[in-house]
C-alpha cells in the first residue's frame, strides 16, 4: 500500500481535467513577451489590428483563403509554425481553414464571449497572437475547423 504517496488529486480525475481546462483557458505566459509598442512597431497595421487587438478581417478578402500551394503557414508575429497545407481546405467561409494545428500545443485556445457569441478563440502559443477561432463543424478525421485570418499567417513553401 503506498496510499500515502497519492496526492488528492490523484484521486479525482476529473479535478484533474478541470484544472487543465482552467489552465488553457486562463491568460497564460506566453514564451515571447513584447509590449504593445513594440508589437507595433514590429507589425504591420492589419497584421497588428488581427493579432493584437482580436481584429477579423473580412471574409474573401485576405491572401490565403484560396491559396492553395505546398508549404508550413506560421505566426505572422513571431513565425511559430502552425498549420500544415496538408490540413487545409475548402470551407467555403472565405477564410483559410485546417482540420489541425501542426502540433495541438502550438495553438493554444480561449473562450470568447464577445460579439453575443461563445466562441472558442485561438492564439500562437508562442506569442499569443490571435488566430481567429476554432469551430466543431470540420472535416474528418478531427471533425474541427481551425478558421484563422490571412493576416496572421505568414507562408513557408515546402
Ligand atoms: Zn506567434
Amino acid at each position: 500500500m503506498r496510499t500515502e504517496a497519492l496526492s488528492e488529486e490523484s484521486w479525482i480525475p476529473h479535478g484533474i481535467i478541470d484544472r487543465e481546462k482552467r489552465m488553457s483557458e486562463k491568460e497564460r505566459e506566453f514564451e515571447v513577451q513584447l509590449s504593445e509598442e513594440e508589437w507595433r512597431e514590429r507589425l504591420d497595421e492589419e497584421t497588428y489590428r488581427i493579432t493584437r487587438q482580436c481584429g477579423t478581417e473580412p471574409p474573401f478578402s485576405g491572401k490565403y483563403y484560396d491559396h492553395k500551394e505546398d508549404g508550413i503557414y506560421t505566426c505572422a508575429a513571431c513565425g511559430a509554425e502552425l498549420f500544415d497545407s496538408q490540413t487545409k481546405y475548402e470551407s467555403g467561409s472565405g477564410w483559410p481553414s485546417f482540420y489541425d494545428a501542426l502540433e495541438a500545443e502550438r495553438v493554444a485556445t480561449k473562450i470568447d464571449r464577445s460579439a453575443g457569441m461563445v466562441r472558442t478563440e485561438i492564439l500562437c502559443a508562442r506569442c499569443g497572437a490571435h488566430l481567429g477561432h476554432v469551430f466543431t463543424d470540420g472535416p474528418r478525421p478531427t471533425g474541427k475547423r481551425y478558421c484563422v485570418n490571412s493576416a496572421a499567417l505568414n507562408f513557408k513553401a515546402r
